[in-house]
């Protein structure tokens, strides 16, 4: 069975042309699957009915994942669906509306996406690297997550505007899969979403950063780095060694120079951690110069002993950045009291 949602548009032409069907039947399908959002391949009325049946013959689908579950933050905002996979795992995708009364400029509609079941990296402060790796998502799997909230935000009159790669899973980790589905989400006879509209974050894979920046798209870059040093960053990311701090900042720098995109560093700040004065300091000769922006997280409670530093501490170390130039912010978290905040997602219904 191939999901039509994995296929790149030029990969519908030559999947029409082998059928013995002419090249435009291919807008015919990708037209309504990105903006009508059809459940079935027969609902693709625009298409000879023969040669609906044929694509079902040749075992060709829609719809290899299926909300089994929707929650709503109380004040509407955040939004958080359980799909379910044909392959019978599930997996969590979050929608964040920001008012634009409160960020100014236009209304924002944004999506979390995850990328993996689990994760491998195991970080101590988050609930999917505790979940431990379960299984890498298919492109047409990260797709249809989108697809989901385009048709919620659709039926309201609204669309989806921004995507982050900050769900479950490492992006990196699942280069292939993510990166196809970057592709589908931002071709113009797919989804048709601006790559700037775009942000991957990752944990920090060298190979995979370096990868990325080849790609010649202008897709954001966050690296989450939690801490100036390595010592400190090993008992965070209990799988970083290979990729230290300094080669870490280096590709980010190299990721810039090829894309001319500027690479935000995440920051989860846990109190008596990684909070303290003299840590800001490190972090902030580390980064300063570089034209690089730090995004403080202060950590979303999760199963670990994490706590967040007082508003106190979080400002003064704001202000230790800021002092030294360093970009800063302190990012407005959504979602945490229906657990739909970083960190937090898990597939809690499973079973
Ligand atoms: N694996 C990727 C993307 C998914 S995690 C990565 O680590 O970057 C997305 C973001 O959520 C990362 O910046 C991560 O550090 C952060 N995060 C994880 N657990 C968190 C928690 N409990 N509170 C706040 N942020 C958390
Ligand atoms: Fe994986 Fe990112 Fe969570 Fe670390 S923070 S365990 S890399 S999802």
């Amino acid at each position: 069975m191939t999901d039509l949602y994995r296929l790149l548009p030029e990969e519908m032409e030559q999947l029409v042309m082998d059928m013995g069907y002419p090249r435009y039947r291919a807008d015919q399908i990708l037209l309504p699957l990105y903006y009508k959002f059809p459940k079935d391949i027969s609902e693709i009325k625009q298409l000879p009915k023969m040669m609906r049946e044929e694509l079902i013959a040749a075992g060709y689908t829609i719809g290899s994942a299926k909300e089994i579950h929707r929650v709503v933050s109380d004040d509407g905002d955040t939004t958080k669906l359980l799909l379910k996979l044909t392959n019978d795992n599930s997996v969590e995708t979050v929608l964040m509306q920001y008012d634009p009364s409160k960020i100014g400029g236009h209304p924002r509609s944004t999506i979390c996406v995850s990328t993996q079941i689990g994760c491998a990296m195991g970080c101590v402060f988050c609930a999917t690297g505790q979940m431990g790796f379960e299984a890498n998502l298919k492109a047409e799997h990260i797709v249809s997550q989108v697809i989901h909230f385009a048709e919620i935000l659709q039926q309201r009159g609204e669309h989806v505007t921004n995507l982050v790669f900050m769900g479950m899973g490492e992006p990196l980790a699942n280069y292939d899969e993510m990166i196809r589905a970057v592709k589908i989400l931002t071709h113009d006879r797919g989804f048709g979403l601006g790559q700037r509209h775009i942000t991957i974050s990752t944990i920090g894979i060298k190979s995979g950063i370096e990868k990325l920046a080849e790609e010649n798209l202008q897709i954001g870059l966050a690296i989450s780095l939690h801490a100036p040093n390595n010592e400190l960053r090993k008992k965070l990311v209990p799988t970083a060694s290979p990729n230290s701090v300094e080669d870490i900042i280096e590709s980010g720098r190299n990721y810039f120079k090829r894309t001319g995109r500027r690479v935000t560093f995440e920051y989860a700040l846990m109190a008596g951690i990684n909070d303290s004065p003299k840590i800001a300091l490190e972090l902030a000769d580390l980064l300063k110069g570089n034209g690089s922006h730090v995004n403080l997280i202060p950590i979303n409670p999760t199963a670990g002993d994490f706590s967040r530093p007082t508003e106190d501490s979080i400002r003064k170390f704001e202000q230790i950045l800021s002092n030294a130039g360093v970009n800063c912010t302190i990012r407005i978290e959504k979602g945490t009291e229906i657990s739909a905040a970083c960190g937090q997602l898990r597939t809690d219904l499973i079973g």
